[in-house]
């Protein structure tokens, strides 16, 4: 058994954790420095040496560790410094293996860019783990999505452009977007989890451009085909992943450009309900650019928009 001590400099440590991904920098997210890094292993911690209260939060700040694997590199003297091994970007929150497995092939429908979903919730790029010893990449894994694609009435396939490039600005911003299950818990405030699709922002950041963005929370109703939205053909409902591109693609995007938008255009009426006054700027943009797109990348008839 090798023993070293890790110095801790960075606080996004994810503590529940038995086993972390240590690197000697801590220049940002683990997959970023860990193809850059002379030195790539996996540790168990033995023992947590010092800790630092951050925001209420006894943090360790450094630990003793057992080296488990050494996946590139040699051990030296030189101090190793933990980065957070989770990231960012979009994580799917549930208890239920049901609700993830739905969720994230639901998502994968969106894009053309293969995803996986990791075992801590994060959804990344597959090729992201490319540079990974396969051992390594597989123990991350949960589940690896499969890429489908869309035709048209003539055979020819459907690109499915607004639907990867809005899904990977996503998977890539800062902020972290999270799914949930709708009627599951708590929502954002303390309030029961809405019972339908639903993205909320932490705080108000999401509405204020000059707070650089937020946090979006999206309440995601896996089995619902929409049955009461209105379509321009006179049919209604989509296929549930044109919901979560609504609220992903379009509000959640929009809450972590902090561009959303609620002021309300008193003048339209919603074909959904026939209520005049209901809808608001950020609805109507989604609706009418990402609804759109998705839709017809996803097979489904287009939405019927208010004049
Ligand atoms: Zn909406």
């Amino acid at each position: 058994m090798r023993h070293i001590v890790i110095l801790l400099t960075v606080f996004m440590l994810t503590i529940s954790q038995k086993t972390i991904a240590c690197d000697c920098n801590s220049e940002g997210e683990f997959l970023k420095v860990a193809p850059k890094s002379d030195f790539v292993s996996l540790i168990k911690v033995t023992k947590y040496l010092t800790f630092k209260d951050i925001e209420g939060k006894q943090t360790p700040m450094s630990m003793e560790v057992e080296i488990i694997d050494i996946y590139k590199g040699k051990k030296t003297n030189k101090p190793i410094i933990a980065v957070d091994p989770d990231g960012k970007k979009i994580v799917i929150v549930s208890t239920n293996p049901e609700f993830r497995a739905k969720a994230f092939a639901d998502l994968q429908k969106l894009t053309s860019t293969q995803l996986v979903l990791l075992k801590n919730g994060q959804v990344i790029e597959a090729h992201k783990l490319a540079n990974f010893p396969k051992a390594y990449s597989e123990s991350k894994i949960e589940l690896t999505g499969e890429v489908t694609k869309t035709f048209d009435n003539n055979g020819k396939e459907i690109p499915k452009s607004t639907g990867t490039e809005n899904t990977l600005q996503v998977i890539q911003d800062e902020n972290t977007a999270t799914i949930r299950e709708v009627g599951v818990g708590l929502g954002l405030g303390g309030k029961p989890a809405p019972t339908k699709n639903e993205t909320q922002a932490n705080g108000n950041k999401g509405f204020d451009p000059k707070s650089g963005g937020g946090d979006p929370t999206i309440f995601y109703d896996s089995n619902s085909c929409g049955d009461q939205i209105a379509n321009e053909d006179g049919t209604y409902g989509r296929s549930p992943q044109s919901g979560l591109n609504h609220e992903l693609n379009g509000h959640g995007l929009a809450i972590i450009k902090g561009e959303d938008n609620m002021q309300i255009i008193p003048t339209l009426k919603d074909p959904d309900t026939g209520t005049k006054g209901s809808l608001d700027n950020g609805e109507m943009k989604v609706r009418t650019t990402i609804d759109q797109k998705g839709r017809v990348e996803q097979g489904d008839s287009k939405r019927d928009i208010p004049k």
